[in-house]
């Protein structure tokens, strides 16, 4: 069955707000769920962002990074400064829907119904042990390859191949915005897969190389700080977040005038 704009989980037919000249729609876990699944089922490359505040920052610099949101097929909001903008916007959403999510939901699903996935990205070993894990959490997942992130361009050649060989329905990107996206818009209609999802750091949460915060920052919820803390790439992202809620409060102070 292939979607057409009738079908209720199609995301033509679902709401979305404009955050910075950006579309992100409101979807649940489950509705972004059955849109993946109606990716597959059409058979054809779909990308799928999901989208924090520094993306959409960036994306306001990088002109290539902006094409590629725009013209995204479905695009899910991942931090709570993007469900911030939207509230700020007039137009709330419904709920964060982030990458690790999304691959441990399709995990379970690739269980029950035989979704093929595979794990691209992060430092080598780390999407190895990711499928470990979610194999032991999800018997019957089916994870068809891994390979880590750190390849030059003449092995992108052999690695499309290794990816279609797979006869790929889903392919996780974890080499972090912009350069997973900017990949995947590169290679979207060689690799032989229906969804393409950049998932950032999801592998080193889901293998444990992340080490979580100690148990007291974990109760203060203060895990996020201890996360920006050990990993100066996180720090620049939070950088970028006062520029973020400047340009969303302009936004909305125009389109109240
Ligand atoms: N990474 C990679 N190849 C690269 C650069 C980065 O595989 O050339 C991986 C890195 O090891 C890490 C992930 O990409 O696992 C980036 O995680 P981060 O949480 O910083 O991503 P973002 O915040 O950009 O979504």
């Amino acid at each position: 069955m292939t979607q057409t704009p009738l079908d209720p989980n199609s995301p033509s037919s679902l709401s979305s707000v404009q955050i910075l000249g950006l579309t992100v729609h409101d979807v649940t876990m489950a509705s972004a769920l059955s849109a993946m699944d109606g990716f597959i089922r059409a058979g054809s490359p779909h990308h799928v962002i999901t989208a924090d505040a520094s993306m959409l920052v960036l994306a306001q610099d990088d002109e290539a990074l902006h094409e590629i949101v725009r013209s995204a097929d479905l695009v899910t909001p991942d931090s709570v400064g993007v469900l911030w903008a939207a509230k700020r916007l007039g137009r709330p959403l419904q709920e964060r829907v982030s990458g690790v999510e999304i691959v441990e939901q399709l995990c379970r699903c690739s269980a029950e119904k035989g979704h093929r996935l595979f794990f691209l990205g992060a430092a080598p070993g780390v999407a190895v042990q990711a499928a470990e894990k979610m194999r032991l959490k999800y018997p019957g997942a089916q994870i068809v390859g891994t390979r880590d992130g750190y390849f030059s361009a003449e092995e992108s050649g052999a690695l499309i191949e290794q990816i279609r060989e797979a006869r790929t329905d889903a392919l996780f990107v974890a080499m972090g915005i912009p350069k997973q996206e900017k990949w995947i818009a590169k290679h979207r209609d060689q690799l032989g897969a229906s969804v393409l999802i950049g998932v950032g750091g999801t592998f080193d949460v889901l293998s444990g190389t992340v080490r979580r915060a100690p148990i007291v920052m974990q109760r203060a919820r203060l895990e996020w700080l201890w996360r920006v803390l050990s990993n100066p790439r996180k720090i620049s992202k939070v950088l970028l977040l006062p520029r973020f809620m400047r340009l969303v409060m302009r936004a909305g102070k125009q389109e109240d005038g």
